[in-house]
């Protein structure tokens, strides 16, 4: 049978992944405009290196959004997949707390790097670096400029993996949007997504507690209702109990209206209990009663008016139910990750875009979205398997 030619370009965990299953049957370019591969990869791994998650079926599937969308992508190479692929080049993983799927101890991020490279190296796929794509030619064939010199990229099937729009000195600029409006695609505008959000806190409690954690807290918005941390800082709070209300925040502030997070401060009591608790003290004995710490009693009071401070009732309800509002998203710049790009419904299930089926777009590129904890990375390397699977099967 013929060997196909691929181009892939983009360099990142959806680029690579992709690299490696077609590479096996096929004469694969890797073009990546930076000197190296991985560069947001290794920004992941900097702080928790979430692999993937040990989440399956329903439960996995309903972190993804819009529904349905990755369902088939993530069906073919689950985590379960993704565990097997890192194991067969020695990274050995395991589940740690919240299902989170990390590296075993001692492997660094650039270890799991070396080892994808390594692979694709041994497979063939030719590695073009410093290799930019600058827009497409009549054909809607990609061009590449590489040192000042420009080609046109000759090949049966073209995966995009180009990223989106944060961290842009790891090379995920979102620059490419330009050329795909040019084919006549309505690209779907870059938004933070698992970020920070802003709130006007005042002076002197960002003065005093900037960079404090709020533990075991429980933080809703909308529907959506999330227990675990949150950093203090200058703009608002940052942290993993923040990310996943992003979406609901997000849509709030793009129709117009006020967004507002409810803060529970002590979730594991009733309030009928906390109410209990402070029966019979007096206000000084407040605090200690209800165990609030001094970040949390400051915040209760940076944001309600005093005298509710004195009344228990409104006290137990400031510290169930801290109504905070937000007054904006972190820029997409700082983001861990952007929704917007090319729009899933210009996508065939094979992740062509419809109207150029020899043209696939993967990963971050591509609007969909999901919360920190592995889904992100999962989502990107389980689109670039199917894709190369469904090339693969199309041959
Ligand atoms: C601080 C931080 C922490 C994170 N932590 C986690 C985590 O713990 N777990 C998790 O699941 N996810 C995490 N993520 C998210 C994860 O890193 C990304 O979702 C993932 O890297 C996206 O993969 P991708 O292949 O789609 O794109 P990218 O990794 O962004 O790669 C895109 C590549 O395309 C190249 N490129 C772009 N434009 C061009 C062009 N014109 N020509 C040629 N090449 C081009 C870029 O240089 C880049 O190498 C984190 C992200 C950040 C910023």
């Amino acid at each position: 049978m013929e060997r196909k030619r691929i181009a892939i370009i983009g360099g990142g965990p959806a680029g690579l992944i992709a690299a490696d299953a077609l590479a096996q049957h096929g004469e694969v370019h890797l073009y990546e405009q930076g000197r190296s591969v991985g560069r947001k990869f290794l920004v992941a791994g900097q702080g928790g290196f979430n692999l993937t998650n040990s989440a399956e079926g329903e439960t996995l599937k309903a972190m993804y959004a819009p529904p349905g969308f990755l369902d088939e992508a993530l069906a073919s190479f689950g985590p379960a997949e993704l565990r097997a692929w890192l194991q067969e080049m020695g990274i050995e993983t395991y589940v740690g707390t919240s299902g989170r799927v990390f590296p075993v101890k001692g492997t660094r991020p650039i270890d799991v790097l070396q080892a994808i490279r390594d692979r694709l190296i041994a497979r063939g796929v030719r590695f073009h670096l410093e290799h930019a794509f600058i827009g497409f030619d009549a054909e809607a064939r990609p061009i590449i400029e590489h040192a000042g010199s420009r080609a046109t990229v000759q090949a049966d099937r073209v995966l995009f993996a180009l990223g989106g729009a944060s961290w842009s000195v790891t090379g995920s600029t979102g620059h490419w949007v330009t050329h795909f409006a040019s084919l006549g695609l309505d690209i779907a505008p870059f938004r933070s997504s698992n970020c920070g959000i802003n709130v006007q806190w005042p002076a002197h409690f960002i003065a005093a507690h900037a960079g404090k954690p709020l533990k075991n807290i429980r933080i809703t918005a909308g529907d959506g209702s999330i227990l675990g941390e949150a950093t203090i800082t200058e703009h608002g709070l940052e942290g993993n109990a923040i990310y996943p209300i992003v979406p609901v925040v997000r849509e709030a502030l793009e129709r117009g209206e006020e967004a507002f997070i409810h803060i529970d401060l002590k979730p594991n009591s009733t309030a009928e209990h906390l109410l209990h608790k402070l029966s019979g003290s007096t206000p000084a004995d407040y605090p200690k009663a209800l165990r609030l710490d001094r970040v949390q009693l400051a915040m209760v009071k940076a944001v309600t008016p005093k005298e509710r401070f004195f009344s228990p009732i409104d006290l137990v309800q400031d510290s169930k139910h801290l109504r905070i509002a937000v007054t904006g998203l972190r820029p997409i710049e700082e983001a861990i990750s952007t929704v917007g790009g090319i729009r899933p419904a210009d996508l065939t299930p094979a992740f062509a875009i419809a109207r150029y089926p020899q043209l696939h777009a993967i990963g971050e590129m591509v609007d969909w979205d999901a919360p920190t904890g592995g889904y992100l990375l999962q989502g990107c390397f389980a689109m670039g398997h199917h894709a190369a699977q469904c090339i693969l099967a199309a041959r």
